[in-house]
Formats: structure tokens, C-alpha cells, sequence
């Protein structure tokens, strides 16, 4: 299309708000549309059989895909960006970049689903791995083997929300040739970027904030060079794991809202925060912009933000389920990051496959609940609280 004169000042970059809304893909080139159209094709026709064509297959290339992979890749600062069918199918690919032989050190309170798939996936195909506490860095350098290739992080960790520094494992690994991957589902790159640090894939649940209406299952991958792209997209194409047209769009249009939500979120986190930490039968609260939060220090020089998962432990199984119970307002589910508050309880939810003993060494004991503060009323979701609270 032509027209009027839609320049931007050069040498100007816009904000991360901007940048939501304004990726690039947001109107429809053929038409105007204000969004990008669904592309419900898998094949796409050949007008001369000797002419290159854009796309020629959809699993290889879509157009509506296309369009959030390019959104992601600028929202991350990266080179690249892929969509995957879930988190784990964005992860399990990124892995795919190793060879038989590779060994990769692992922080210890991973999300359960990169740990089944280290310890019981990728082991029978000779990868192996080592688990260790990354907010020590002694710990991360002690674990290097000669067969190491690959670092992977996750900070705020879950459910203790543990800080790892994301600039001085990267720039360690750097110097040793490794290659750093980053989950970075709980801040998204509205509150912390990556590939800045110096980490080379950023992974993504999309499931979680960037979707964040709990009604859409993606994975998202982010790559710091052009070289890296080119490997991660013939794993894309060969796994053929990718997501769907129907998907990819209804992330573009929930990764638009995406401050407007975080800010909220957050808003409401830090208040529900703050009246647990002052609640004589809450036994612990664990959340990053607590003054008392270990590696707060570091997780400011990292993040903007705190972002929206509060976990908090109520002394006892029994109170714990009795809280599940009573709360009126939140899902009680596993997830996190939808509009909706989401309560989860991950003894019997998300760490219910770890041995007990391994579970309370890492923090994790019978009494803790994990909050993903949804958009709701701060009062109401604190009255709601309280009222499940009372014994
Ligand atoms: C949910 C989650 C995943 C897995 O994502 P899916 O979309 O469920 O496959 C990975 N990492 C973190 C931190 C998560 O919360």
C-alpha cells in the first residue's frame, strides 16, 4: 500500500510498550486489516515452478506464525524467534541443538517438565546432566565436565522464586564456549531480557503471561545470533513441532496487552505480598520484591520488575488444603500467568513426581501454596484470603 507519510525519526527506538502493539506484522499488507489475518493453509501454490516462492509449506513457514515469531524476536532483542505447540516443545528443541556425548548443568529447581525431560528423555539419548544450586556460581563452575556444552537457567525459580545472576553465569559460560539457554516464563521479556545478559536461547511458556488468558497452550524460542536461527528453524522444520495459525494469533493478540496486564499483575502481587508478610499465620513468603528476598540485590540489577507468582507457606498440609479448599475467587490449578488468579499447591501439583525428602531440602514443604495473582480486585482477592485463612 502507499500513501501518507508514516516515518518514524530515524535513529529513534521505540519503547517496549510500542513495540507490543507495533511489531511490524500488526496490518495486513494485502488488505490494511488491523490484524494479522489467520492463514489457515498448509501448502501454498506455485505460479512458475522455477521462481523461489516466500513460503511453499506451512510447517516449514506460515505467514500468521511468521508474524509472532518476528514479534517475539523484537520484544526478546533477538535475532530470531520461533513458536512451538507448547513450552516443553520449545524446550525439548532447544536441546535438540546437543549431540550423544553432551553434558549440561541445570539449575536445581527447574520447572518438573525440563526435569522429566533431562532425566528421563534426553538421558536415553546420552545426554546427561547436572543438577546444581545456580544462585552459587562456585557451584556452576565446580560442575563443569570436559564433555560440558550447555547451561540452562530459570530465575525467579519455581516455586521459591530464587535469583540467579543471569550476566555472570553467561559471561562464565561464554568464556568456556557454552552455550546458555534461559527460561524466562515468570518475568517475560516486559521485566527481564535475556539475550542483554549475554544468554544465547530464551525459552518461553507462552501458556503462561504472554498468552495469559489460560486458554492457549505455546512455546516460544528467541535467538541471540543469525547462526544459532539457522539451527534452531532445521530443528524446527525436521521435529515439526510448530504451532498452529489458530494459536500463533491468539498469542499476537494476548502479547499485546501484555504491560497493560504485567503492571497490574504486579501491582496487585506486591499488596498481596505485603499483607502475608504482616499475617502472624503465614510461616514464610517468598517473593522477589520482598526487601528480605534473597538475591533481591541482584534481581533488580536484572529485571525490572517482580512480576506476579507469590508463594507462601501455611505451616501444614492441613492448612494448605483447607485454603484450596475455601478460596472462592482463584482457579485452584497448576498454571500461573492468566487474567484469573490461579492457586496451586506444589506438593501434590507440580513437584508431586520429586521424593519428599528432596522436596523439603529444596524448600518445598507440605504447608506451601504458590499464587499467580491474577487481574481481579486487590481487596477481593485479600478478603477472599483471609476469609480461607481463618481457622
Ligand atoms: C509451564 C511452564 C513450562 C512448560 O510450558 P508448557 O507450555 O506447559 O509446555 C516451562 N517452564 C515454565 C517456567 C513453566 O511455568
Amino acid at each position: 500500500m502507499s500513501g501518507g507519510d508514516r516515518q518514524w525519526p530515524e535513529g529513534r527506538e521505540k519503547a517496549f510498550a510500542t513495540h507490543l502493539i507495533h511489531f511490524g506484522a500488526e496490518i495486513d499488507a494485502s488488505t490494511g486489516a488491523s490484524s494479522v489475518p489467520i492463514y489457515q493453509a498448509s501448502t501454498f501454490h506455485h505460479d512458475t515452478i522455477d521462481k523461489q516462492m516466500a513460503y511453499d509449506y506451512a510447517r516449514s513457514g506460515n505467514p500468521t506464525r511468521e508474524a509472532l515469531e518476528t514479534q517475539i524476536a523484537l520484544l526478546e532483542g533477538g535475532t530470531r524467534g520461533f513458536a512451538f505447540a507448547s513450552g516443553m516443545a520449545a524446550i525439548s528443541s532447544a536441546f535438540m541443538l546437543l549431540s550423544a556425548g553432551d553434558h549440561v548443568i541445570c539449575t536445581e529447581d527447574v520447572y518438573g517438565g525440563t526435569y522429566r525431560l533431562l532425566t528421563t528423555i534426553l538421558n536415553r539419548m546420552n545426554i546427561e546432566t547436572t543438577f546444581v544450586d545456580m544462585t552459587d556460581l562456585d557451584a556452576v563452575t565446580a560442575a563443569r565436565k570436559p564433555n560440558t556444552k550447555a547451561v540452562f537457567l530459570e530465575t525467579p525459580s519455581n516455586p521459591t522464586l530464587k535469583i540467579t545472576d543471569i550476566a555472570a553465569v553467561a559471561s562464565w559460560a561464554k568464556q568456556h564456549g557454552l552455550l546458555t539457554m534461559l527460561d524466562n516464563t515468570f518475568m517475560t521479556p516486559y521485566y527481564q531480557r535475556p539475550i542483554e545478559l549475554g544468554v544465547d536461547i530464551v525459552l518461553h511458556s507462552a501458556t503462561k503471561f504472554l498468552g495469559g488468558h489460560s486458554d492457549v497452550i505455546a512455546g516460544l524460542a528467541v535467538v541471540a545470533d543469525e547462526s544459532l536461527g539457522n539451527r534452531l528453524k532445521q530443528i524446527q522444520n525436521g521435529m515439526g513441532n510448530i504451532l498452529g495459525v489458530q494459536d500463533s494469533w491468539l498469542l499476537m493478540r494476548g502479547i499485546k496487552t501484555l504491560k497493560a496486564r504485567m503492571d497490574i499483575h504486579e501491582a496487585n502481587a506486591r499488596k498481596l505480598a505485603a499483607w502475608l508478610v504482616s499475617r502472624s499465620d503465614i510461616e514464610r513468603v517468598y517473593y522477589p520484591g520482598l526487601p528480605d528476598h534473597a538475591g533481591r540485590e541482584i534481581h533488580e540489577r536484572q529485571a525490572r520488575g517482580y512480576g506476579a507468582v507469590v508463594s507462601f507457606d501455611v505451616g501444614s498440609e492441613e492448612r494448605a488444603k483447607r485454603l484450596l479448599d475455601r478460596v472462592s475467587i482463584p482457579l485452584v490449578a497448576v498454571s500461573l500467568g492468566g487474567v484469573e488468579s490461579i492457586l496451586s499447591y506444589p506438593a501434590m501439583m507440580s513437584h508431586a513426581s520429586m521424593p519428599k525428602s528432596v522436596r523439603h531440602e529444596r524448600g518445598i514443604g507440605d504447608g506451601l501454596v504458590r499464587y499467580s495473582v491474577g487481574l481481579e480486585d486487590i481487596d477481593d482477592l485479600l478478603t477472599d484470603l483471609e476469609r480461607a485463612l481463618k481457622s
